[in-house]
Parts: C-alpha cells; sequence; structure tokens
C-alpha cells in the first residue's frame, strides 16, 4: 500500500503532528491513529508497527488515514495531556462534552475542540470522513466500541481475549471520540486499549500478541468503507 504524506498539523508547542494518506482516495477513510495520551507508548508503537507492515502489503488497498502520534508534545514529555494539561480524549465536541472536570487527568479544556492537536484532526475528518475510526490506546486491556464496529472488536478478541465492552462502566467519557466519531461522522470508533508495558510485558511482546489480529483485520472487508444498499 502506498501512502503519501499530508500537510502537518501543529501542537500546542509547535511539533509537528503527521498524518499519512493512501494514494487511493475515497469517499470514506478507514483511520488508524495513536498517541493521543502521550504518555501510552504502547499504541504508538503498535502504530508504527502496522504501517510498515501496510507499506509491505502490494495486494492491499483501501482508503485510509494514518496519524502515528496525536498528541505530539505529550509523548516527548511522557504526559497524558498536551501542553496544555488538557486530555484531548475530553476535549472533542460530542454533546457529551462538559466543562468539569473528575481529576487533572480529564481535564476537558476551556471549550470543546480548544486544543490545536483536535481542531487538526477534525480537519482531517471534515476532509476525509472517516466510515471506521481506530484509535489505539493504553490501559486495561480492552476492545472498547463505539456505533456500530462490534464485529471488528470481536475479531480482534479471537486473536488477543481482551474483554469487548461497549461502555466502561464507571468511566464516563465525556467529549471523546468514542462519543464524537458516530455523533458527528456517523464513524464507529474502536478505542483499543493494549496492555501497559511492566515486568513481564514490553512492547515488542505486547505487540506480538496482537499482530496476528490487526494483519487479519486489516486483509478483511470490515476495514474498507461499506457500500450500504438503501
Ligand atoms: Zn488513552
Amino acid at each position: 500500500m502506498n501512502f503519501v504524506e499530508l500537510k502537518s498539523g501543529k501542537s500546542v508547542e509547535g511539533d509537528e503532528i503527521k498524518a499519512f494518506r493512501s494514494e487511493l482516495k475515497g469517499p470514506r477513510y478507514l483511520y488508524l491513529m495513536a498517541g493521543v495520551h502521550g504518555d501510552e507508548v504502547e499504541g504508538v508503537y503498535a502504530l508504527q508497527q502496522m504501517f510498515e507492515w501496510l507499506k509491505q502489503q502490494d495486494d492491499l488497498d483501501f482508503p485510509t488515514i494514518v496519524i502515528p502520534v496525536l498528541n505530539p508534545d505529550g509523548y516527548r514529555s511522557g504526559s497524558r495531556t498536551n501542553s496544555h494539561g488538557v486530555d484531548l480524549n475530553r476535549n472533542l465536541p460530542a454533546k457529551s462534552w462538559v466543562s468539569e472536570q473528575r481529576s487533572d487527568r480529564y481535564n476537558p479544556g476551556q471549550a470543546p475542540l480548544s486544543e490545536p492537536e483536535n481542531q487538526f484532526l477534525d480537519k482531517l475528518f471534515q476532509k476525509f470522513p472517516p466510515h471506521l475510526i481506530i484509535t489505539l490506546h493504553s490501559w486495561k486491556p480492552m476492545i472498547n466500541y463505539n456505533g456500530d464496529c462490534k464485529d471488528v472488536a470481536d475479531l480482534l478478541n479471537l486473536y488477543n481475549s481482551y474483554p469487548v465492552v461497549a461502555d466502561i462502566e464507571g468511566h464516563p467519557t465525556p467529549g471523546s471520540l468514542g462519543d464524537y466519531g458516530p455523533e458527528k461522522y456517523q464513524s464507529p470508533v474502536l478505542t483499543f486499549e493494549f496492555p501497559v508495558i511492566d515486568d513481564n510485558n514490553d512492547l515488542k511482546s505486547i505487540w506480538e500478541e496482537n499482530r496476528i489480529g490487526f494483519e487479519t483485520l486489516l486483509q478483511s472487508d470490515l476495514v474498507r468503507a461499506q457500500t450500504k444498499s438503501s
């Protein structure tokens, strides 16, 4: 698969937010993104491996956008939030957005879409509308789906046995991409939570237990835009 680099976005501190589009264009795109939370290096590493693999697949081609690290400032400093201390996954202009924050971890920002990283993401969504967004995080291993992509979650679960959940109980996510994607763009969102590196798991082993699942997914029809008969 061939990709072209798009014009980068800019973070709060002026770092480049890189984004890539498949040479093949289409009315709607698969999004693969990571590094929304800068300290979640597991997802960033996994997406690097996935992206390199995709580029080597001559027989695959479908409209795709890849955003390797949405929050480069947080990634550089090892922090969850961006340089304004805002949780980018609480700052999107979904109806659920609230100004109150549960803790510093979940600072939603001054206003919905106040942060340049999310403004860049939303511009990409407008220009290259998503049909499925896969966003790679790390926490308790789980596959969280919002909107109509349980089939995607179930396929990955066959390979990693991570719990598949529609909502995370006791863990509301106002202003999250999972709320925003289906609501604004009619695009389901898969928020994939890798396990976190510890004494028993490093980046390579975490990716290895998921590699076949993701490669199978990317070769399946589930990541291609469905032409719905109506
Ligand atoms: Zn996260």
